[in-house]
């Protein structure tokens, strides 16, 4: 992280906006290089990185771990253990009857359900929803018992 608080603080990024968000793009050649570089956010900061390989078909992959690391910013939690969704806040449909296959993937979890224990990684944006708590934690929805 120093790596890009250098750079935001050298082009006057940082003082500039609330949240910054960098996105590292890396050769895909180099993906076993980058495989142990995990995205990061901090919500004290409001600041985090992607990493993702510089190739078209990378690109919507990216986008999700981008609007996931932009919710820790603004307070969001993970709601996944171990890549396991967490029931109920880490799905996207938490009461659907069945329960399994889950459509879609909460944006904190990245994960789509298809039967318990077995989870489908999001590819694009367009797979994943806000899930309820999510809402509530970067403050798109009230609290659960508060007015
Ligand atoms: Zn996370």
């Amino acid at each position: 992280m120093d790596y890009f608080e250098e750079i935001g603080a050298r082009h006057f990024i940082l003082e500039a906006y609330d949240i910054v968000l960098f996105v590292y793009f890396f050769e895909e050649a180099a993906v076993k290089k980058y495989s142990g570089q995990h995205s990061v956010a901090t919500r004290r900061k409001k600041r985090g990185v992607v990493f993702s390989p510089l190739a078209p078909d990378s690109m919507d992959r990216c986008c999700t771990l981008v609007a996931h690391e932009l919710c820790h910013t603004t307070d969001a939690t993970d709601k996944d253990v171990g890549e396991q969704s967490l029931h109920p806040d880490g799905l996207a449909e938490p009461d659907r009857r069945p329960l399994y296959p889950q459509g879609k993937a909460e944006v904190m979890a990245l994960g789509i359900p298809e039967a318990r224990g077995v989870e489908r990684r999001v590819e694009e944006l367009t797979q994943c929803v806000i899930g309820r708590k999510t809402a509530e934690e970067v403050g798109w929805a009230s609290m659960a018992g508060s007015p």
